[in-house]
Parts: structure tokens; sequence; C-alpha cells
């Protein structure tokens, strides 16, 4: 329930809580099919590092084991597809977001990849799954987290989705460690992405709304806290290219 009254952030700016969702819906829609480009522009192809670091940790079986994942804020199906080709003939992956443009874009890249019978796509929302407890042998999201308005909401479903003994991952965008690398970084992401977003996509205002949402998201630590707060055991994280990544990892027992 939100109470009357309660903010939060979108980016920089406060906003009531029950409108974030709408704010974050509508940066989507607009980036939706230039989105695949944008990562690729945007991270100078680093994304595609750090997701596959994220698969080789979730490492799917390779057999006919069952396998069945469950990707929230899975876009347009990146997460997906990579553990669809990792794993053996047992895998399954249900791509959940709330955005049915960035779904529909997932959609036709599966059928391009002859990926459709392994992956499919639910529109939803991690805040509230339209999944039965402990149905799921894996659960990911990756740099989607920090859209979702009630990040403790979405981590107890995720908790309550998963089986005992399985692995909850979430990839997010953290905070630069490395001195020298955070002026670079400030630099390139308040001056040129939203420049970039604003070439490619014609909206330099939702990238403008990315980077700031990587400043406000929690440190590891304290993302790392709300993990373990939400049921899991051995909360922790593993950061990539100093820091401006943070592979986060729980366990249900
Ligand atoms: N995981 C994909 C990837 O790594 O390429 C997509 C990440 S994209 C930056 C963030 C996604 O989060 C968007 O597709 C957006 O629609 C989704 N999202 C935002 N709020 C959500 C929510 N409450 N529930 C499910 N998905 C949400």
């Amino acid at each position: 329930m939100t109470e009357p009254g309660e903010t939060t952030h979108f980016g920089y700016r406060d906003v009531p809580l029950q409108d974030k969702q709408t704010l974050v819906n509508d940066v989507f829609h607009s980036v939706a099919s230039r989105y695949d480009l944008m990562n690729d522009l945007m991270s100078g192809g680093m994304h595609r590092l750090w997701k596959d670091a994220m698969i080789t940790t979730l490492n799917p079986p390779r057999d006919d084991t069952p396998f069945r994942l469950l990707d929230v804020a899975g876009g347009t199906g990146d997460i997906s597809f990579r553990a669809a080709k990792a794993a053996g003939n047992g895998f399954h992956a249900t791509v959940c977001d709330i955005n049915s443009d960035m779904l529909e874009v997932g959609r036709q890249r599966a059928v391009q990849r002859h990926l459709d019978d392994k992956v499919d796509f639910v529109e939803g929302n991690a805040e509230e799954l339209a999944f039965p407890d402990k149905s799921f042998d894996a659960y990911t999201i990756a740099f989607g987290i920090r859209n979702v308005p009630r990040i403790d909401l979405a981590l107890k479903e995720a908790y309550r989705v998963l089986k005992p003994g399985s692995r909850f991952l979430c990839l997010e965008f953290s905070a630069v460690d490395v001195p020298g690398l955070n002026k670079i970084y400030d630099l390139f992401s308040f001056k040129v992405i939203p420049e970039i977003g604003r070439v490619v996509t014609g909206d330099a205002d939702s990238y403008q709304y990315l980077v700031e949402s990587i400043r406000k998201f929690p440190k590891p630590y304290d993302f790392a806290e709300m993990i373990s707060e939400a049921g899991f055991h051995r909360a922790n994280w593993q950061m990539m290219s100093g820091g401006i990544v943070a592979l986060h990892s729980g366990r249900r027992l």
C-alpha cells in the first residue's frame, strides 16, 4: 500500500511514489525500438561482458536437467537469450517486464534467433508477480531494479517465487570506486550519454533520467542489506569495471 503523500525519486526529482512507475514506463516506451543499439553505444559494448559474467555466475545446466529462469525487468530479452545459448535442453526462461513495447521487441528478437521455444515473454510488475510460490530455479534482474518504485516489494516477490536452494542475481550500475575514473565517468554520463540519446532516439530526457537514477541507487553494502532483509542468505556482490557495475547475489534456503 502507498501511504498518501509518500514520495520517491525519479532521477534527481522527488515525485509521488504512485507516479514513478508511469514516468519510468514513459522512458522505456520512448526508447524501446532503439534500446539495444543505445546499450552498445552508451557502454561501448561493455554491457555484453557484464551480462556474460552474470550468465557465468548463473551457470545453467548444460544437459537436459529442467531449469526454469525468471528474468524480471527483462525488457528485450538479452539476459534470457544469453542464458538460453549457454544452457542445455532442459532450460526455459520467462521474461517478465511491465512494458509492452520492450516485450514486443524481445518477442521479435526471439523469433529471429530461433529461441521462441526457449524464451517466453509475459507482461507483469516486479512488485507483484503473477507466478506461484517456489516455481523458479533462478531469478535474474539486469539494469532493472533501480527503475522499480518499491524495491523492497520486488525483492520479497523474488524470494517468494524462487524454489528453496535457488539463486537471486541482480546486475546493476553501482558506484565507481577508482580515483580518476569517477571524473571521466561523470563527464561521460552527464554530457555524452544524454546527447547520444538525443541523436539516436530523439529523447535526451530519458537518458538524463537513466544516468541520474544510477546515482540515486543504494550503494552495494546497503543494497546487500536490502537483499538480506527480503530473506535471502549469503547476500554478496562482485564489482566489475572499477565499480561501474555490481553483480549482487543471494540464495533462498
Ligand atoms: N534487463 C534488460 C537488459 O538488461 O537489457 C532490460 C533493462 S531496462 C534498463 C529496464 C527495464 O525495467 C525496462 O524494460 C522496464 O520496462 C523494466 N521495468 C521498470 N519497472 C518495472 C517493474 N515495476 N516491473 C517490471 N519491469 C519493470
